[in-house]
């Protein structure tokens, strides 16, 4: 089974080109190639703080997410060396990331804009989860 690490420049080179990739194609699925969609790695000590309390000091993803103007940046942030996804693991990140894009002018419109409002924020993960499962054919 491939297993995507962060060790050396390449391969966190091959890792953050690859994870465009899976979120280019997932756009695509989700009828929302029209935004305006960036894609970043964030390793290391280049994760920001923000970045870091909403993964709440696990690996993971970060979007935002403008509705009015179709924008939106995925982060993919691996915070050690030693970070790895196996193949379905990287998938299951882009995959929730770009539902959280589908999703925004829902979520953003309840969305309260207070960062650590921890109903609303359960709320949208477990929507966003339980979605981006159901389009991967997961039925738990
Ligand atoms: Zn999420």
């Amino acid at each position: 089974m491939k297993v995507w690490t962060c060790r050396t420049t390449k391969e966190r080179e091959k890792l953050g080109s690859y994870f465009a990739d899976l979120c280019k194609v997932w756009a695509k699925k989700m009828g929302v190639t029209h935004w305006d969609i960036e894609v970043g790695l964030e390793f290391g000590i280049e994760v920001t703080r923000e970045h870091r309390e909403q993964l709440d000091g696990r690996d993971g993803g970060v979007t935002t997410a403008n509705p009015t103007y179709e924008r939106a940046t995925i982060y993919l942030c691996a915070l050690e060396e030693d970070t790895h996804w196996t193949q379905r693991e990287l998938e299951e990140v882009a995959v929730h990331e770009v539902v959280h894009i589908l999703l925004s002018p829902v979520t953003n419109t309840f969305s309260t804009g207070q960062d650590n409002n921890f109903l609303e924020t359960r709320t949208i993960e477990a929507v966003v989860t339980r979605t981006s499962r159901a389009l991967m054919g997961w039925f738990d």
